[in-house]
């Protein structure tokens, strides 16, 4: 996978005239709950590490008694909902409110908010393990207040735009991390997201696409629905019937033809009726 720069700088800064994403955080955030999120996360489902989160803020007073614990104990309250690698989980948890003790002497860091989001990326690159998935992370729940980094409209578009061949959302986010870094790839998921849901749907409307010109499938799609016309049929594929229309000057024959022989029916049975008279009256004489 290889991005253009110039190809992605076109889309991003034509999505982002069309898109309104924020371009503050939200401070509300709590940091260290999302530092704590982001370590449990790895191999693991949402839901479990929601859990496990919740188990910890309920067995432990603050994060602050987190960072005193054994990591065992850290460890058996994880393994009640999470499998992979816990006690490395539960060190590393350790590690990382170690250092940030050590920087600030405390663990209430929504203070942190306060500063630029650039100033506050650079304090994180010196806690280890918090690299650039975790500032991805950070942005797509900061930001956008969401969590799902590579959703599924967010894959199709960039397959469709060809910016990656990867099918699989999580070596897409490995590599696409390793090209771009953690700011960007958070914001071009974002961007595309909203775009996959507008625009880049499942039945695309590449005429309304503000990135047409950067999009080769979009392009050959809207070719091969002019050659084919399927772009002026009904949308139900149904083909009406024509109405039959009788111009109403014309005689309806059939009709005529009904209402002559019901005529002459009447008039040869006047005639039976009348022979059958005279051939009494005639056997009478
Ligand atoms: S041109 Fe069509 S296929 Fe390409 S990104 Fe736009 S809507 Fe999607």
């Amino acid at each position: 996978m290889a991005i253009k720069s110039e190809t992605l700088t076109k889309i991003l800064e034509n999505l982002t005239n069309v898109y309104k994403i924020a371009n503050q955080p939200c401070n509300r955030v709590p940091l260290v709950d999302q530092i704590v999120y982001f370590i449990l996360s790895r191999e693991e489902t949402k839901e479990k590490v929601q859990a496990a989160c919740q188990s910890l803020t309920h067995h432990f007073v603050d994060w602050n008694e987190v960072r005193v614990s054994h990591p065992r104990e850290i460890q058996e309250i994880l393994t009640q909902h999470l499998t992979k690698n816990v006690l490395e989980k539960a060190i590393r948890i350790k590690e990382a409110l170690f250092n940030l003790f050590n920087l600030y002497n405390r663990l209430d860091l929504q203070f942190l908010w306060e500063k630029d989001f650039l100033e506050l990326q650079e304090i994180f690159k010196r806690i280890p393990g918090l690299d650039e998935e975790f500032l991805c992370h950070l942005v797509t729940v900061a930001f956008f207040e969401s969590d799902d980094i590579i959703s599924t409209a967010c894959l199709r578009v960039g397959s469709r735009l060809n910016l990656w061949e990867e099918a699989d959302p999580y070596s897409l986010k490995k590599n696409l991390l390793k090209e771009i870094g953690g700011f960007n790839v958070a914001k071009l998921a974002r961007l595309l997201h909203l775009h996959g849901e507008a625009i880049c749907t499942l039945a695309q409307d590449c005429n309304k696409c503000c990135i047409l010109a950067a999009c080769e499938y979009g392009k050959k799609d809207l070719q091969q629905k002019a050659e084919s016309g399927n772009d002026l049929k009904p949308e139900s594929g149904a083909k009406k019937q024509p109405k039959r229309i009788v111009p109403k000057d014309k005689p309806n024959l059939e009709a005529n033809r009904n209402k002559h022989s019901k005529k002459e029916i009447k008039a040869s049975k006047n005639e039976d009726k009348k022979s059958k008279q005279n051939q009494k009256a005639n056997k009478k004489k």
